[in-house]
């Protein structure tokens, strides 16, 4: 596998009508780090994620592996190996799981109907299945999921395009407990071969599973660290863990 790169963010500034809602952020994201970003409601999470993955207008710098990528198209910080997720997963309903994967791993080469035109499946898709667990239901519609298997094929569908970097927006909202114990093994194992970063509000979920952790406040990075520093730190107890 290439050496993955690094994420690093300098003076990151998203503003929305006057109101800043990032507010001069500064962050690295070691290439391998399972890094958790927390901080209360409101706090500019989404809003970083949106401005690192090009659907909000930033100003700053976002260098990924070396290279700018702000103010680049969507499909071009796609390209460049970032990918992410939303809090609620959009996957095909009607098609299978594998051809929900299969259409994603030929997105970037405009491909949905590769499969029936396919005798095997390609190995991206079958390493992909394996990695979300969800092997035994190739072949049934996305839309017979249960909530947490919806998550993971959406995992799956960023790791058949070679994401690099995944962004996950609340990854585990609404999961069962086994769900999330499933989910945080499942983060390790990407965390393996690329980079992962989380936003989350589940704190025992991060405490479990982190391995680096900023916690935001009112659009700035407040605290960061590993979960002993952030949780040890005085000011993330005042403004979000205190409570
Ligand atoms: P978090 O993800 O930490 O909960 P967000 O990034 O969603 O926080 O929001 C940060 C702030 O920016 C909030 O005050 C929110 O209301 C505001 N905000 C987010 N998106 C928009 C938008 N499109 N227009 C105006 N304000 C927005």
């Amino acid at each position: 596998m290439t050496e993955l790169p690094g994420l690093r963010i300098r003076g990151l500034r998203v503003a929305f009508d006057g109101f800043t809602a990032v507010d001069g952020v500064d962050l690295d994201v070691q290439p391998g780090d399972l890094r958790f970003l927390i901080g209360p409601n409101g706090a500019g999470k989404t809003t970083l994620v949106d401005a690192v993955t090009g659907l909000v207008r930033a100003t700053g710098s976002v260098e990924f592996g070396g290279r700018q990528l702000l103010g680049r198209p969507v499909h071009h910080i796609a390209r460049a190996g970032i990918g992410r997720t939303f809090q609620t997963a959009t996957v095909f309903e009607e098609l299978t799981v594998l051809q929900n994967l299969d259409i994603a791993a030929g997105a970037g080469r405009g491909a949905g109907t590769l499969l029936r035109r396919r005798r095997s499946v390609p190995e991206p898709v079958t390493r992909a299945l394996d990695t979300i667990g969800l092997a035994e239901l190739a072949e049934r519609p996305a839309g017979v999921l249960a909530h947490g298997q919806k998550q993971w094929l959406e995992i799956g569908m960023l790791l058949v395009q070679d994401v690099r970097l995944l962004l996950l927006d609340e990854p585990v909202a609404g999961m069962s407990q086994d769900e999330r114990d499933a989910t945080g093994a499942l983060l390790r194992q990407i965390a393996e071969e690329r980079t992962v970063v989380v936003i989350e509000h589940d704190m025992a979920f991060m405490r479990s599973f982190a391995r680096s952790v900023s916690v935001l406040h009112a659009g700035r990075v407040l605290s960061e660290g590993t979960v002993a520093d952030v949780q040890a730190d005085p000011r993330v107890q005042e403004v979000y863990l205190g409570h």
